[in-house]
């Protein structure tokens, strides 16, 4: 950037100290932050036949003053100036308060272009604007954000002369070649268009070009940051055995899907790396994550290392600890299982091993994560649902090894638009194909007055022995909501199957291990019908429930309904999902609607962003997504992926480094501090 768009405000004409420490006030502190300062929006001031303007609408006319304008003072210090005026051949009274000085300098005959609210019965304007002369120019007018004593007219004249003054100093921030492929302008043009503008379609070009610009700098930004954290820190490079992995591959009862196969190649080309991996693993429930894991863990004990595997309940730890042993049944790994329950003489023992080496694979809950927990040489670390688990017990358990390579893996697809940006930090690994043969489950949506019916349908599957699922929202009764709660549904179903089918009750005041208890029951099919709270989102494995069914289904966000749906149609029965709702909004409906559309999670999870917008996707205080002043993730998503591959063909690209024709960026990521000053000789 040039020294002068450095200079401070102050330095423009018209700006004094004072003006200028209420521009720092809204954080303009120099003139480049001026130039920078977007208009939100723009007012449409072209000219409209006064004819065809609704009463009540805001207008600009352009006419001639009729005759000598008259002021009435009332009150303290009030006044009323009005004029007519003609506008074609129509006489029109405009009307401005306050605004006495104005008589002096109208003159009948004179030309005025007025802006303001139409009232159509009295054939009047009530003035916001007035311009002496006709109202050549532009047809937008920028409206800005201010603060203080700051108007909106004074920032248009301090932003007028900065860039009459400066505006030759503004240098290009997008690479040429770029700029060229995609037909961007100038930045100066862009700039110059987004407060100056002449038309609409002028407008669009120039916040693309802005931006893409915006993305392209953010992306730099994230993807030079992960660069240089991973060329510092070194991790070991686990030299695993090619053969023996691809060997344990064509073991497996099944082929892997491509999206499998990709992401194994990812994760393993980490393993292989001397750096350390910090990668996320996204699939849907039931794309294979497990299997992935798995090799992965198998991969790096052939390179003589141990792997954890931590999940957050018992539950999940056994499913898995199952699930690994059988696909590892063929080889010599070791599996252990640590959880709570697991105490004594045999935690000892476990210990023992696990420090000795003699176990491979260790796959447990927190109790992981213990001070006496030790490894002889642990490799790999994987966490499954990995929000589940606070950045802290992450850190203990990767911090039990020396520089392990580390694994999240989640369920909870997040749109990619999303991932690139919000783990930005972190390399992302997408499983978005399911393995050949699933059926799809089958989703209905039905209002709250057909609960008969649904009995019914949930009866003829429990005497095909399956088993069903009833989801509420709260746990009891709220004088606040008026929701189902788990107890009175409970206590309903019990009524109605007594003597014929045993009900359960889950939620989250249970104790670990009534949860515990209460889910190898369903699982052992002890319990035929679960009424729970959303406690049983997570992973939970029971292939014999075909029906889920969701009371006041409108409450919950379409991720989260998508994890309760995935809670069946783990079996090889066709499933089903029962969505009780009456949303009163469209955009419940819609939520409802798409629900019904789709079994794909990632493409909910783009619907259901583009329904909430990301504040409301994450929760809008700890999202700590990145602001920008033009661009926005959602709906430019696709700028987004574009920029994110051009900063990475950028910055992969030696030229870059060294070339003079890119200082500037490289001077850019030291200013943010992501790229420090040596590192450029
Ligand atoms: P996730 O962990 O993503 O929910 P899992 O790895 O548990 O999914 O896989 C779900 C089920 O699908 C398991 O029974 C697993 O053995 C099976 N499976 C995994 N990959 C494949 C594949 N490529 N083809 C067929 N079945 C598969
Ligand atoms: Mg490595």
């Amino acid at each position: 950037m040039n020294q002068s768009l450095d200079h401070p405000t102050s330095v423009i004409k018209g700006i004094g100290e004072e003006t200028a420490d209420q521009l720092a006030a809204m954080g303009i502190h120099t003139v480049n932050d001026l130039l920078h300062h977007l208009p939100f929006r723009y007012e449409d001031v072209r000219l409209r036949d006064i004819t065809e303007v609704a009463h009540n609408e805001k207008i600009t006319v352009e006419g001639t003053v009729h005759s000598e304008p008259a002021v009435m003072y009332y009150g303290r210090k009030k006044n009323r100036l009005t004029i007519h005026m003609f506008v074609d051949n129509h006489l029109i009274k405009v009307t401005f308060f306050n605004r006495a000085y104005l008589k002096n300098k109208l003159s009948p005959q004179d030309t005025i272009t007025v802006t303001g609210k139409w009232d159509k019965h009295r054939q009047t304007i009530t003035g916001q604007d007035i311009k002496i002369g006709s109202s050549v120019g532009s047809d937008f007018e920028p409206v800005y954000s201010v603060k203080g004593s700051i108007t909106v007219k004074a920032l248009r004249r301090y932003i007028t002369s900065a860039f009459n003054e400066y505006g030759n100093y503004i240098t290009e921030s997008i690479p040429t070649k770029i700029r060229e492929q995609y037909k961007l302008l100038s930045k100066k043009d862009a700039l110059r268009i987004m407060h100056f503008p002449h038309s609409a379609e002028e407008v669009k070009q120039a916040r693309r070009t802005i931006i893409y610009e915006e993305f392209l700098y953010f992306q730099l930004k994230m993807q030079v940051l992960r660069k240089v954290q991973r060329e510092q820190s070194m991790g070991i490079g686990q030299h695993y055995d090619l053969q023996k992995v691809k060997q344990f591959i064509s073991m497996l009862p099944f082929q892997l899907t491509n999206a499998q196969k990709k992401v194994v190649n990812e994760i393993c080309a980490d393993l292989k790396s001397p750096y350390k991996m910090n990668r996320l693993l996204q699939g849907d429930v039931g794309s294979g994550k497990t299997a992935v894991a798995t090799i992965a863990l198998y991969a790096s004990i052939t390179a003589g290392y141990q792997g954890a595997l931590m999940v957050p309940t018992e539950i999940l730890a056994e499913q898995h600890a199952e699930s690994l042993s059988k696909l590892l049944a063929g080889t010599d790994v070791e599996i252990a299982l640590l959880t709570g329950s697991v105490k004594g003489k045999r935690r000892k023992e476990i210990l023992e091993r696990l420090e000795a080496g003699d176990i491979d694979i260790i796959i447990g809950t927190h109790a992981l994560i213990q001070d006496d927990v030790n490894f002889l040489k642990l490799g790999l670390v994987i966490t499954d649902e990995q929000h589940r688990f606070g950045v802290e017990q992450r850190r203990i358990l990767r911090e039990k090894g020396e520089a392990p390579d580390v694994l999240f893996m989640t369920a909870t697809p997040i749109p990619r638009t999303l991932a690139i940006t919000v783990f930005g930090e972190m390399d992302v690994s997408i499983i978005n194909e399911m393995p050949a043969g699933r059926k799809a489950i089958e989703t209905h949506w039905v209002k709250h007055e057909m609960l008969d019916r649904i009995l019914d349908f949930i009866n003829k599957e429990l005497k095909k022995g399956r088993q069903a699922y009833v989801i509420c929202p709260l746990i009891e009764e709220s004088d606040k909501l008026d929701v189902q709660n788990a107890i009175d549904v409970h206590d309903l179903l019990s009524n109605y199957y007594a003597g014929t089918y045993s009900v359960g009750l889950m939620h989250g005041k249970l104790h670990a291990t009534e949860k515990d208890e209460v889910m190898r029951a369903f699982s052992e099919n002890k319990i035929q019908v679960l009424v729970s709270t959303t406690v049983v989102e997570v992973g939970v494995n029971v292939p014999n429930a075909t029906v889920m069914v969701i009371y006041d289904a409108e409450r919950f966000g379409l991720s989260q309904l998508h994890q309760l749906r995935g809670r069946v149609g783990r079996g090889s029965e066709q499933s089903y999902c029962i969505l009780l709702a009456d949303p009163k909004t469209e955009v419940g409906k819609e939520r409802m609607r798409i629900m019904t559309e789709t079994n794909d999670g990632f493409v909910l999870s783009e619907r259901d962003l583009e329904l909430r917008g990301p504040g409301d996707f994450f929760g809008r205080k700890q999202s700590g997504l990145p602001e920008f002043k033009v661009a926005d993730m959602v709906h430019d998503y696709r700028a987004l992926e574009t920029a994110r591959n051009d900063a990475a063909s950028l910055i992969s690209n030696e030229e870059f480094w060294v070339s003079d024709e890119f200082t500037y960026i490289r001077q850019y990521l030291q200013q943010s501090g992501v790229l420090s000053g040596e590192k450029l000789d």
